[in-house]
C-alpha cells in the first residue's frame, strides 16, 4: 500500500464522517499531498469507490506517472466543467465536499451553477489540512533531511562564513545559495536581521553591514522533496550589554520549557502558555507579540498552531516549531526556533544546534 493510497483512504474515511459522498480537492498543495501530482493545474475527486484525477493536456503524461491508482481525465480548458461531467456519470444525488478555503468565490458560483440539481456542494473546511498535520514516515524523512541541511548551513555560517562586516542581504543570499548547491532550495526568503532590525519579527534582510557587539537573528529553512524545515538562531557578534545577554537567556529558557511541554494530547494554547508565562514573569510579556509555533510540512505554516487562540490538542506525528521571541523596538530582538516531532510521551527535536549563545 503506497503512502498516497493510504492518504486517499484516510481522506474518504474523514469525508464519510462528515456525511460527504465525494471530496473535490483543488488546492495544489492538497492535491500534491493526496495524490502526488507536482504540476500546476490539477484537481482530484476521491470517493470510497472512485478516484479521479483531472488535468489539462500539458500534464497528462506527468499525471500518468505521478498519480497511479486514479482514473485520469484530460480536462477541458476549465477543469471544473470536467468535474461536472464526471459527477453527471454517477446519476445519483451526491453531497460533494470542496476545499472552501481555497476555491475562489467565482469558481464556487460557477461550479454550483453547472452541477446537477441533486448535487449539494458542502464546505469541507480543513479536511485535507487535518490529514496533513499528522506526518507519515516518508514525510518525516524529508523534513529530517531538510533540517539536517539547514543545520549544516548554520554551522557553516557560524564557522567559516561569519557575520560581522557582511551585509544582512549578503548572508541571506549565501544561505539560499548554500541550499541550492545541495540540490535543495530555501523554504522562504531567509531573515538575517541585526541589532534594531532584529526587533521586527518579520524583518527583511537589508543591504546594511552587520556590526560587532550586537545580536543577529537568522531565520532560515530548506525545502527537500516539497517538505520544509524552519529554524531560527540568534547569534552574538562580540560582547553584549547585560540586558541583551539577559534577554537571550530568558528566551532560551522559555523556549526549552515550551519544548518540554510538547507531547501528544497537550493543548496548542497550553504549550504557548508555557513560553508566554515564562516571558511574562520576567516582565516582558508585551515584547513577545507572536504565537509560539506552527506546523511545518508541505507549507512552512500549516496546522497545528501553538498560540493563545489555538484550538485543539497536539497529536503524535505533528511537526511543529517552538519559537518564542522577545523584541525591543529600536534596539534588538532574540528568537530561538526548533522543529520538533510530537510523540506520545514528549517530542523529538529534529535540529541539532546548540541553544546556548554562540558568538560569531
Ligand atoms: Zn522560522
Ligand atoms: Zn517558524
Amino acid at each position: 500500500v503506497s503512502a498516497f493510497d493510504e492518504r486517499a483512504v484516510r481522506a474518504t474515511a474523514l469525508a464519510g464522517q462528515r456525511q460527504l459522498d465525494l471530496l473535490l480537492v483543488s488546492n495544489l498543495i492538497n492535491v500534491r499531498y493526496l495524490c502526488g501530482f507536482t504540476g500546476t493545474n490539477g484537481l482530484c475527486l476521491v470517493a470510497p469507490d472512485r478516484r479521479v484525477f483531472i488535468t489539462d493536456f500539458r500534464y497528462v503524461e506527468r499525471a500518468r506517472s505521478e498519480v497511479p491508482g486514479y482514473d485520469l481525465v484530460r480536462g477541458k480548458q476549465d477543469l471544473l466543467e470536467s468535474v461536472v461531467d464526471v459527477l453527471k456519470e454517477s446519476n445519483r444525488s451526491l453531497r460533494l465536499g470542496f476545499d472552501d478555503a481555497h476555491l475562489a468565490v467565482k469558481a464556487h458560483r460557477r461550479l454550483s451553477e453547472m452541477l446537477p440539481a441533486d448535487t449539494e456542494l458542502v464546505p469541507a473546511s480543513g479536511l485535507v489540512e487535518e490529514l496533513r498535520a499528522v506526518k507519515d514516515d516518508g514525510e518525516l524523512e524529508s523534513i529530517r533531511q531538510a533540517t539536517a541541511l539547514t543545520d549544516d548551513l548554520y554551522r557553516w555560517l557560524a564557522g567559516e562564513f561569519g557575520l560581522a562586516g557582511r551585509t544582512e542581504a549578503e548572508v541571506a543570499r549565501a544561505l539560499e545559495r548554500g541550499a541550492e548547491d545541495k540540490g535543495a532550495e530555501a523554504a522562504f526568503p531567509p531573515i538575517v536581521a541585526a541589532a534594531e532590525n532584529g526587533a521586527l519579527p518579520h524583518a527583511v534582510s537589508r543591504d546594511v553591514a552587520i556590526q560587532r557587539d550586537t545580536l543577529v537573528v537568522v531565520d532560515f529553512g530548506c525545502r527537500i522533496d516539497g517538505y520544509n524545515s524552519d529554524c531560527t538562531r540568534t547569534f552574538s557578534t562580540g560582547s553584549l550589554d547585560t540586558e541583551a545577554a539577559e534577554v537571550y537567556e530568558l528566551v532560551r529558557s522559555a523556549q526549552e520549557a515550551a519544548v518540554g511541554a510538547v507531547r501528544a494530547g497537550a493543548e496548542g494554547k497550553g504549550v504557548d502558555a508555557v513560553a508566554r508565562t515564562a516571558i511574562e514573569r520576567a516582565g516582558r510579556g508585551d515584547e513577545f507579540g507572536h504565537g509560539t509555533g506552527h506546523g511545518v510540512g508541505l507549507e512552512v505554516h500549516e496546522a497545528p498552531r501553538l498560540a493563545p487562540t489555538a484550538e485543539g490538542n497536539l497529536e503524535a506525528r505533528n511537526v511543529v516549531t517552538v519559537e518564542p521571541g522577545v523584541y525591543l523596538p529600536g534596539r534588538f530582538g532574540v528568537r530561538i526556533e526548533d522543529l520538533v516531532v510530537v510523540r506520545e510521551d514528549g517530542c523529538e527535536t529534529l535540529s541539532d544546534l546548540p541553544r546556548e549563545l554562540v558568538t560569531v
